[in-house]
């Protein structure tokens, strides 16, 4: 069965911006009636089905390797932005969402039903959004890089700076 609302409830992209009688818009400079505001960017997850728009600038960027964050993403640890919700607005795709809430914990995951990539949350009080870093297809500004959780850092994901690092595959050696 197919939810018509999106778990929870944000504004679109063609929303909000005129007021029905467009009284606002009455002026010679026509859309200058929008506040200025920072450059934005998108994220999409992999299929393309859910899109947004956020604030280029970001305060925090936690780097998570929780138990449950490293379940939640099947990798060492989640890489998760916060933005205030008025920062935030999607584009396509909120009927696709589907949000897994960790019983007893503030702790949830947002995914594609289609594609399963994470998508943006809305943090419990509702004024933060939590953007999963890796789906934003532009580059981001982040004031504050922060790992949390390091305790809970599995020993294959320690001391990575001493990996061997590739641009692409590595060569294949011995020919
Ligand atoms: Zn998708
Ligand atoms: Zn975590």
């Amino acid at each position: 069965m197919k939810e018509d609302k999106p778990p929870y409830q944000f504004g679109t992209a063609t929303n909000g911006l005129h007021s029905p009688n467009h009284a606002a818009c009455d002026n010679k400079k026509g859309r200058q009636m929008t506040k200025p505001e920072q450059p934005r960017i998108t994220g999409t997850c992999l299929c393309g089905a859910v899109s947004f728009e956020v604030a280029s600038a970001f305060d925090k960027l936690f780097f998570c390797s929780c138990d449950q964050c490293r379940q939640i993403t099947g990798s060492a640890f989640a890489s998760n932005l916060f933005v205030g919700a008025e920062g935030f607005v999607w584009l396509t795709g909120t009927a696709e969402i589907v949000r897994y809430q960790v019983p007893a914990r503030d702790i949830s995951k947002s995914f594609c039903r289609v594609c399963g990539s994470g998508v943006p949350w809305a943090s419990s009080d509702g004024t933060k959004m939590i953007v999963p870093a890796g789906i934003l297809k532009e580059p981001a500004q982040v004031a504050e890089r922060i790992r949390i959780f390091a305790s809970e850092l599995p020993k294959w994901a320690s001391d990575l700076e001493h990996v061997p690092m590739h641009a692409k595959f590595p060569r294949p050696t011995g020919s």
